[in-house]
C-alpha cells in the first residue's frame, strides 16, 4: 500500500464544509487505488488569526512543506476585514505560494455540457466546448517588480515593474507544455510582444522550450486580442501559457465563460511535483455552515492534486467521471440549480460523488 502525508488548510467559511466532502472523496479513491492518505489539518487565514494572531503560524508552513501536497479550502471573511493589509488572512495565500515555492498557477475552466446555461455566451459558441487550462506565472513580474512612488517635477508619480529572466520564463513554460502533454497538445502563449520587452523575452524564451515538445502545436497571440478570443471562440484553447498579470485576468475571465465559480478548481505548483489545490471562489461566508455550498470545485481540487502531485491520473479521471455522472443525474447545488433539476446540499452532494467511485 502507498502512503502519502497531504496538509489540509479548511480555512474560513465555506472552506471547512466543502474540504470534508473532497476528504471523503480522497479516502474512498484511495481504497480503490490501494492507497493511503494521511490528512493533516492546519490552520491558516482567519482561523489562524483567531488561534494564533497569524494568519500563517510557521507550523502552517512546516506542516505543508513536509506533505505531498496541500489541499487548501478558502480563507477570509468579514470578520477579519478591518484588520490592516499584513495581518489580513487572504496574506497567507501569498505567504504559502511564496515560502513554497508555488510559481506556476494551473486554472482549468471546463463547461460541462448540462450545465451551459450557466454561461452568458450563445450556445453556438458553448457548443464548440469549452475546455481550457491557463497556466499562470505566479511568484514573478509586475506584482513582484521595481515600485516607488515618488514626486517628479512636483507631481506625485507611482510605478511598477514588468520584469521576466529567461530561467522565470522557461520553468513555466515547461509547466504549460508538460500540461499540454496531459491535454489536447496545444499550447498558446500569451503576451504584449509588440510593446513590451519582458514580452519580447518571453516570446522568445518559450519559442526555445518548444523544441523540446515536437508534438506540442505552440502559437502566439497579444494578450488584447486573446481577451476577445476567449468569448468569439473559447474552443480554439486548450493551454494558455501567460505572464503574472495577465494570467490573473485572463483566468478570470475564462471562468466568467463557464458561468459557475463553485465548479473550478486551481493549482499553484513548482518543478517537482509537490502542489497546493483549491477552488478558485472565495470563503463564500454568506452560506458559510448551512450546507448548501457546492462542493465541486474543492473536489476536483483534489482530482487535480492526485493527478498533478501523486502520479494518479486514473484516480483523478475516477473523481472527474464520478462529478460529470452525478450533474448528468440531474443533482444540483443551489448555485447552479436550475427548474427540472434536484437540488442537494453539500453533505449530500459528496456523497452522491462518493457513491460513483
Ligand atoms: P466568494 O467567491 O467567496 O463568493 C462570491 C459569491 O459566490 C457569493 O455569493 C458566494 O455565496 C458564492 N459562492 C462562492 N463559492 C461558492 C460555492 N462553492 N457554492 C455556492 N456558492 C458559492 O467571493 P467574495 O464574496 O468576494 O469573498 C468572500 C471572502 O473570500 C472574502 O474575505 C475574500 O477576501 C475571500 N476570498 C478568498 C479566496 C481564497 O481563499 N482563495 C479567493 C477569493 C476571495
Amino acid at each position: 500500500m502507498k502512503e502519502f502525508k497531504i496538509a489540509v488548510i479548511p480555512g474560513d467559511g465555506i472552506g471547512p464544509d466543502i474540504i470534508r466532502e473532497a476528504v471523503k472523496v480522497m479516502t474512498k479513491v484511495g481504497e480503490k487505488y490501494d492507497t493511503k492518505f494521511n490528512f493533516v489539518e492546519v490552520k491558516a487565514g482567519g482561523d489562524a488569526i483567531d488561534a494564533y494572531g497569524n494568519p500563517l503560524p510557521q507550523e502552517t508552513i512546516d506542516e505543508c512543506k513536509s506533505s505531498e501536497a496541500v489541499l487548501l479550502g478558502a480563507v477570509g471573511g468579514p470578520k477579519w476585514d478591518n484588520l490592516e493589509g499584513s495581518k489580513r488572512p487572504e496574506r497567507a495565500l501569498l505567504g504559502l505560494r511564496g515560502a513554497l515555492g508555488l510559481y506556476a498557477n494551473l486554472r482549468p475552466a471546463k463547461v460541462y455540457n448540462v450545465l451551459k446555461s450557466a454561461s452568458p455566451l450563445k450556445d453556438e459558441i458553448i457548443d464548440e466546448g469549452v475546455d481550457l487550462l491557463v497556466v499562470r506565472e505566479l511568484i514573478g513580474g509586475i506584482y513582484f517588480g521595481d515600485r516607488g512612488t515618488e514626486e517628479v517635477n512636483g507631481v506625485e508619480t507611482a510605478y511598477d515593474t514588468e520584469k521576466y529572466n529567461v530561467d522565470e520564463v522557461k520553468r513555466i513554460a515547461h509547466s504549460a507544455f508538460k500540461s499540454a502533454m496531459k491535454r489536447r497538445k496545444k499550447v498558446t502563449s500569451v503576451d504584449k510582444a509588440n510593446v513590451l520587452d519582458a514580452s519580447r523575452l518571453w516570446r522568445k524564451t518559450v519559442n526555445e522550450v518548444a523544441k523540446e515538445y515536437p508534438e506540442v502545436e505552440l502559437n502566439h497571440l497579444y494578450v488584447d486580442n486573446t481577451a476577445m478570443q476567449l468569448v468569439r471562440k473559447p474552443s480554439q484553447f486548450d493551454v494558455i501559457l501567460t505572464n503574472n498579470i495577465f494570467g490573473d485576468i485572463l483566468s478570470d475571465e475564462a471562468s466568467m465563460i463557464t458561468g459557475s465559480i463553485g465548479m473550478l478548481a486551481s493549482s499553484s505548483i513548482r518543478e517537482d511535483s509537490f502542489g497546493m489545490y483549491e477552488p478558485i471562489h472565495g470563503s463564500a461566508p454568506d452560506i458559510a455552515g448551512m450546507d448548501i455550498a457546492n462542493p465541486l470545485a474543492q473536489i476536483l481540487s483534489a482530482a487535480m492534486l492526485l493527478e498533478y502531485s501523486l502520479n494518479m491520473s486514473e484516480a483523478a479521471r475516477d473523481i472527474e467521471a464520478a462529478v460529470e455522472k452525478v450533474l448528468n443525474a440531474g443533482y444540483r447545488t443551489a448555485d447552479i440549480y436550475v427548474e427540472g433539476t434536484e437540488k442537494v446540499g453539500t453533505t449530500e452532494m459528496g456523497k452522491l460523488v462518493l457513491e460513483q467511485i
